[in-house]
């Protein structure tokens, strides 16, 4: 096959959805096309760039979907999942920052039998977190600004679709991301 750029293709659940948004799911185009061919999913648009085998070509695929519905699991309990749910801001202070500058926080401090689970552990600054250290919330004088959850599939949905990142997106993907925040203009 000939050199194409380092494509990735959005890949939609059986309801034109996308799989998940946080992170948004997309798959290598190599994989993608596989599917295809493989009459594994639909092709939904296609990039300009083709693919060439020795007796056939094929156009890129640039959104893909499912042809079964693929149920929702529920929501892991990761770094980057509760950086989303909490809008990579520090639940204390309210700042946002890079995941970088990001750390975690218990609530109810582990000294103190707090869990490491998605109602006890907070996206927080470093500052905060030095702050808190081994206090109790009353005892720190820190406030939370959200108690904290455990997101269902749709919830961290929301929360991604609130993060811009409509830059790096492929122009055939935005009738499949943005319909409903376009209507809500
Ligand atoms: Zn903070």
């Amino acid at each position: 096959m000939t050199h194409v750029p380092n494509l990735t293709t959005l890949v939609l659940n059986a309801d034109m959805q996308p799989l998940s948004w946080g992170p948004l799911s997309v798959w290598h185009w190599q994989d993608a096309l596989v599917a295809v061919l493989q009459d594994r999913v639909f092709q939904v648009s296609t990039y300009e760039h083709e693919v060439h085998s020795v007796t056939r070509s094929f156009k890129i695929p640039s959104v893909v979907a499912l042809k079964r519905y693929q149920k929702r699991k529920r929501v892991s309990f990761t770094r980057y999942h509760v950086f989303l749910r909490d809008g990579f801001r520090c639940q204390y202070c309210g700042e946002r920052s890079e995941t970088s500058e990001l750390t975690f926080d218990h609530v109810v401090p582990r000294s103190k039998g707090g869990l490491t689970n998605w109602t006890n552990v907070v996206t927080s600054c470093q500052r905060d977190n030095l702050l808190k250290a081994d206090k109790s919330l009353h005892e720190s004088g820190l406030k939370l600004r959200r108690q904290p959850y455990q997101p269902s599939p749709h919830q961290l949905d929301e929360c991604a679709k609130r993060l811009q990142y409509k830059d790096v997106l492929h122009e055939s993907w935005l009738d499949y991301l943005y319909w409903d925040s376009t209507l809500e203009e």
